[in-house]
């Protein structure tokens, strides 16, 4: 079993400067490799297909991975719950090194003359996942008293005193400091 992720590089490697084009489309987390996410409302699909294309060009002792990468996501509209699908596509801009030292902790490691771009995949992808998504840039979310989604229909909810707010008012009637303006 071999991923299109695993890009072997041991010739680039010897002959610098050099580059070599890699594109493929895989799924995003097929072998379920990476750790589970906490419950998140956008998120990809392990089967979802990534389209990767980058560029891998060599120094010496690493690699710099230059491209985009793609993947379908889905999530929930913030304002009205319903199902949403977008497309991250991300521009990454990546190094490769055999050994990590001081500064090279935003790298990733060439291991046995591969390097695996599942994980550069996967966090360049990840971090572009918008977090409250919206179905539609206009969408009017659903009425907070009956629950009827206002893009669809509409109701004739008036919203009432929120009884909380009169607590609130007791509250600031109670406090010294705002006595002046609550006089007169
Ligand atoms: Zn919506
Ligand atoms: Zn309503």
């Amino acid at each position: 079993m071999s991923s299109p992720y695993l890009v072997p590089v041991a010739r680039l490697l010897r002959d610098v400067p050099s580059t070599l084009e890699v594109a493929f489309d895989a799924p995003f987390d097929e072998p379920h490799e990476f750790a589970p996410r906490a419950p998140v409302e956008t998120d990809v699909f392990p089967e979802a297909v990534v389209n990767v294309r980058v560029r891998l060009e060599s120094f010496i002792g690493g690699l710099r991975a230059r491209g985009h990468v793609e993947a379908p996501w889905h999530g929930v509209c913030r304002r009205c719950s319903a199902p949403v699908l977008g497309l991250a596509s991300v521009a990454v801009n990546e190094r490769f090194i055999d050994e990590r030292g001081p500064g090279d902790e935003e790298t990733y490691l060439i291991e046995h003359d591969f390097v695996d771009l599942a994980p550069l995949a996967h966090d360049a992808i990840l971090l572009d996942l918008p977090l409250a998504p919206l179905c539609r840039s206009d969408c009017r979310g659903l009425c907070c008293i009956c629950g009827i989604d206002r893009n669809e229909a509409t109701c004739e909810c008036q919203a009432p005193l929120d009884p909380r707010w009169a607590t609130l008012d007791g509250l600031q009637l109670a406090n010294p400091d705002s006595e002046g303006s609550n006089e007169g």
